[in-house]
């Protein structure tokens, strides 16, 4: 453990209590540190508000998934019948029960984490914190105000969701912060940005039996890989979800009977439209929650509403650290929050040096037919090593438990982007199709490894599974072939 320099309350006080700083306050104390961890969440404009463990817990990926499956389990209740079983086909969901067991599984994750934090002796202070100087904190709780000071400050306070600038918008919309507890069904929603909330949230809710439009200000899915992208929104397309391309929204007014009027223009034509929604969710990205820090009291620098840090996740100030959502340029991820955050604690006090490593780093959009990727897109090894130096291999494939239930099979599709030449190394992997976070888990480990063509085509299958169809992968993108399969098992 580093020596505790000057006269300071802790070691290391940690703000932001998400996946990031958790995660370095737990292994912080694990090697000896005296720590605190702060956290504190401003409730929504129209008052939600969350206990301790950040986004990912409260209002990020585990009420999303948890809505997800509630969508794929209608699905599935669908397709028995198909499969033999006497369900009644008219089934429907209870939105507000729905919403209580997720809040309550939310609630029974809150307790954890403090009784948790209680046992391996964290400081759990819920305040807001702002620097007074570079070793001074002040923390606004409930019942006053409370002034701390450390050796290490690491920031880990990741976003919340943005607003537009237009009428209505912070009077009448919503975003993810509010869905997952929602007192009432969303009904028909117009879901605003076409990135992984938009369109997770649109997906679960089409499952669920209410009626979502996409609003796209540009691309799908942008920084993923495009064709993947648009099949994933012609996946969704094909379940009934509208997506109103290359259109932003104008304004949003309440109507006497309650329900929402949207204006919006398609931004290539100017033509102005309108339609009433009982919903409107803004999905437009989020924004760092670096104005409550007082950053400039402490000499830190802002990026864009982010903290710049080094390789070794430091600010521009040497004892101050900041990990998580809230640095410039990385992916928003859990796992690579909680990784970055521990990787950070034994490094300031078990003399570890690893660092974080940031490159691929796999991911899954949880759509109605999920997308899993790891590496790099098909455009991005064509930038990074000339369209002549990749050869991308790729094929549909029909997953077994579709045909009784006779569910498309369109949108089932891989593919391998890799070096054309030499060891043929894989670049990027890409799958759309079930339980695509599961199968693309183990294909990041061998990536990461150095996977090459010939040991992917060598793999020998699990059959029959849809993780498979990457181990069946010879067709090239540049032989022309047809990559549609005439059978299943041969
Ligand atoms: P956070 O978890 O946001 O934690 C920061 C905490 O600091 C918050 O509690 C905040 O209130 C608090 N805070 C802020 N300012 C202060 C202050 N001044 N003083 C004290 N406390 C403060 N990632 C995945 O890997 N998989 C998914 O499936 C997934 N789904 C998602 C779905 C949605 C709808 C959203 C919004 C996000 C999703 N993410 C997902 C992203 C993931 O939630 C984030 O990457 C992760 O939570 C980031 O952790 P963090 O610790 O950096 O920030
Ligand atoms: P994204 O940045 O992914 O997407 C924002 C979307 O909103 C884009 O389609 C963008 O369009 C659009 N947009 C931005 N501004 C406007 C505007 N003023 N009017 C209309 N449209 C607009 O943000 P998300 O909020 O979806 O997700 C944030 C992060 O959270 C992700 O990057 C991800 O790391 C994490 N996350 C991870 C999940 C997972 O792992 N499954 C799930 C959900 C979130 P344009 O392309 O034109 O800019």
């Amino acid at each position: 453990m580093a020596p505790a320099q000057g006269n300071y309350d802790y070691d290391l006080v940690v703000i932001g209590g998400g996946s990031a700083g958790l995660a370095c306050a737990k292994e912080a104390v694990t090697n000896g540190a005296r720590v605190a961890c702060l956290d504190f969440v401003k409730p929504t404009p129209i008052g939600t508000k969350w206990g301790v463990g950040g986004t990912c817990v409260n209002v990020g990926c585990i009420p999303k998934k948890l809505m997800h499956q509630a969508s794929l389990l209608g699905e599935a209740v669908h397709e028995a019948a198909a499969y033999g079983w006497n369900v009644d086909d008219k089934i429907k969901p209870d939105w507000s029960k729905l919403v209580s067991s997720v809040q309550n599984h939310i609630k029974s994750v809150n307790w954890v984490t403090r009784v948790d934090l209680r046992d391996k002796k964290v400081e759990y202070i819920n305040g807001l914190g702002s620097f007074v100087d570079s070793h001074t904190l002040l923390a606004k709780l409930k019942s006053g105000e409370r002034t701390i000071t450390a050796q290490s400050f690491v920031i880990a306070v990741g976003g919340r969701p943005r607003y537009p600038e237009i009428p209505g918008a912070v009077e009448y919309g919503i975003t993810s912060d509010d869905l997952f507890s929602l007192d009432h069904e969303p009904g028909k929603t117009l879901v605003v940005g076409a990135g992984y909330i938009g369109l997770e949230c649109a997906g679960f809710l089409k499952g669920l039996g209410y009626e979502p439009t996409v609003m796209v200000r540009s691309i799908v899915l942008r920084g993923f890989d495009q064709q993947m992208a648009e099949l994933v929104a012609a996946s969704m397309e094909e379940r009934g979800i509208p997506f109103l391309r290359k259109t932003v929204p104008l304004s949003v007014e309440k109507q006497e009977d309650g329900r929402l009027l949207v204006k919006y223009e398609n931004t290539e034509t100017g033509e102005v439209s309108e339609d009433v929604f009982d919903t409107v969710l803004w999905a437009i990205g989020r924004k760092g929650l670096v104005d409550d820090l007082n950053l400039p009291n402490a000499g830190v620098l802002v990026h864009k509403d982010k903290i710049q840090v080094d390789s070794l996740e430091t600010t521009n100030v040497g004892h101050i650290y900041a990990v998580g959502d809230i640095i410039y340029g990385k992916p928003e991820l859990t796992p690579v929050a909680v990784l970055a955050g521990r990787l950070l604690a034994r490094r300031l006090f078990a003399n570890a040096t690893q660092r974080m490593d940031y490159a691929d780093v796999a991911t899954t959009v949880f759509t109605p037919l999920e997308y899993a990727c790891v590496g790099l897109s098909e455009e991005d090894a064509i930038k990074t090593y000339g369209e002549e130096e990749v050869e991308v291999y790729h094929g549909y494939y029909k997953p077994t438990e579709f045909f009784i239930p006779q569910k498309s099979v369109r949108y089932c599709y891989v593919k391998a982007v890799a070096e054309r030449n030499g060891q043929q190394r894989v670049y990027g992997l890409h799958y759309l199709g079930p339980s695509a976070g599961e199968v693309i888990q183990g294909f990041a480990a061998a990536l990461k490894s150095g996977l090459t063509v010939h040991t992917l085509m060598n793999t020998v299958g699990i059959h029959p599974t849809t993780a498979e169809e990457f181990t069946r992968l010879s067709i090239t993108k540049r032989s022309g072939l047809d990559p549609t399969p005439a059978s299943c098992c041969s």
